[in-house]
């Protein structure tokens, strides 16, 4: 069977793909547990190598996976370039984990005690669609590099790099079967994936709902899971903060891959007395967003990723008091303008949901404790922003707002080096930082007598 994958931009067929029936996942789990076994036996270095040859890999032919990743997703080229060396620097980064993935000893009376950290086994890995080739190698490559075999599920409208990455692993030497990549709804081969009695675990990046479902049925298995899921995220903007930065920097904070980023500032609480300068100058921000072709250098934000999430996106501001909208091209494409929401009540749908679009709510405040509250009033709580140039401020609401991930006169919440998740119903775990491997480990415990 082939499925179509579709180009947002164009509304054009962008390939034929193969795709897995559940039925077939039994041949590809059962070879992905024989490659794990020769993984794991192999030296540590060689284990290694063999994930720095595929940061190698995707570097050689970093061009053409960009401007696959730009057409398939609607991404900018350039945002595409920067996904691409993300990805490859993050096999890089996980290719030293096999060498020193170590345990510890601990005192006990009576002898050793000792500590190792072994792989699951295969390690099921489902993404989404807004940033398919990022996303798939902060799950891939610490799971590979703690030992484990992957079969991963890419989002059926993305699966584009996803295949060209098992094609380049193949090529760098990994096991036949080492890493398989399926094509395939969600609700049916994704949830054979979770169900699947030799996927030890499950590594879904994707909505709050989705999680559920993955969650509860991993739960029948107590199947170890880890989620990153959706957010609300805030960005509390204080009267003494630098206005232009704070503006200016959503134009990648909430419009960047066309709000179609799981820690978008799509909630702006504004002090009062800076509402007025504020609004002047995110202004400009809408007016000057290039929407275009992702394949032009000069584009900012490209297309939705399909005629359905445009609807869905759309239904957010129709009945809302929009304050400022951006344009977009004319002819196909699923096109959404950049688009501000003002005023908003907190209570409103637009508010509390996660709308995955170009759509920002701007929320007055009057004071730092009231901003914290409603900032945390919100079941999710993955990412946020806190611009101020009073450093104590800085940090005290830093500590009191309820989230994973937090940037302080910055959007930037993501970092290779530095643990990435969410608190609440944002998630379960963290990804990124040089522990993301022991999350896909079980951690074993030996002690040996050295009495008589
Ligand atoms: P989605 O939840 O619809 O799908 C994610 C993946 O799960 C896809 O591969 C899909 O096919 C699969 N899937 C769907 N139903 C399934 C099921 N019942 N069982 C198993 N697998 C299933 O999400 P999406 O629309 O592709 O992506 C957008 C969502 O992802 C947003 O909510 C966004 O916030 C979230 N996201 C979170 C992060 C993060 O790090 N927290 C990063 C990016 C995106």
């Amino acid at each position: 069977m082939t499925q179509a994958v579709i180009e947002p931009a164009t509304e054009q067929v962008l390939a034929e793909v193969g795709t897995t029936a559940a039925a077939e996942l039994d041949r590809v789990v059962d070879a992905a547990r024989a490659a794990q076994r020769h993984w794991w036996s192999l030296a540590p270095s060689a284990r290694g190598a063999a994930l720095a040859a595929i940061a190698a890999g995707i570097e050689a032919e970093a061009a053409t996976l960009a401007r696959l990743e730009a057409r398939n997703v609607g991404m900018p080229i350039g945002d595409a370039r920067g996904a691409v060396a993300g990805a490859a620097a993050t096999f890089r980064y996980y290719a030293a984990t096999p060498e020193r993935l170590g345990g510890t000893t601990i005192p006990v009376a009576g002898g050793v005690d000792m500590t190792f950290r072994e792989p699951l086994g295969v390690v099921g890995v489902i993404t989404p669609w807004n940033f398919p080739l990022t996303i798939a190698s902060w799950k891939i490559a610490p799971a590979l590099a703690a030992g484990n075999a992957v079969v991963h599920k890419p989002a059926a409208l993305t699966p584009m790099t996803a295949i060209e990455l098992g094609r380049i692993g193949l090529e760098a030497g990994l096991p036949e079967g080492l890493l398989s990549v399926v094509v395939g709804s969600g609700s049916e081969l994704g949830r054979a994936l979770v169900e699947h009695p030799d996927v030890a675990k499950v590594s879904l990046t994707g909505s709050t709902a989705v999680g559920v479902d993955v969650g509860e049925r991993a739960a029948r298995q107590i199947k170890r899971v880890s989620l990153e899921l959706g957010g609300k995220s805030p960005s509390i903007v204080f009267a003494d903060a630098d206005l232009d930065q704070a503006a200016a920097g959503l134009a990648g904070g909430v419009f960047g891959n066309a709000g179609q980023d799981c820690c978008a500032r799509s909630r702006v609480f504004v002090e009062r007395v800076a509402l007025e300068p504020f609004l002047e100058r995110l202004e400009r921000t809408v007016a000057g967003m290039r929407v275009g072709d992702p394949l032009d250098e000069e584009t900012e934000m490209g297309p939705l990723i399909s005629a359905g999430h445009r609807t869905a996106v759309a239904e957010y501001t129709a009945g809302a008091q929009i304050a400022m909208q951006g344009s977009v091209p004319d002819g196909p494409g699923y096109w959404f303008p950049p688009t501000v929401l003002h005023p908003l009540a907190d209570g409103d749908r637009a508010a509390r949901e996660e709308i995955f679009g170009p759509v920002v709510g701007i929320l007055p405040f009057d004071r730092e404790e009231e901003a914290i509250a409603r900032a945390n009033a919100t079941p999710y709580g993955l990412a946020g922003s806190i611009w101020t140039r009073d450093g104590a401020r800085a940090l005290r609401v830093a500590r009191g707002l309820e989230a994973g991930a937090l940037a302080i006169n910055s959007y930037t919440s993501v970092r290779l080096g530095t643990p990435f998740g969410g608190f609440k119903q944002s998630g379960i775990g963290r990804e990124l930082g040089a522990d993301a491997p022991e999350a896909y480990t079980e951690l074993k415990n030996v002690f040996m007598s050295t009495e008589g």
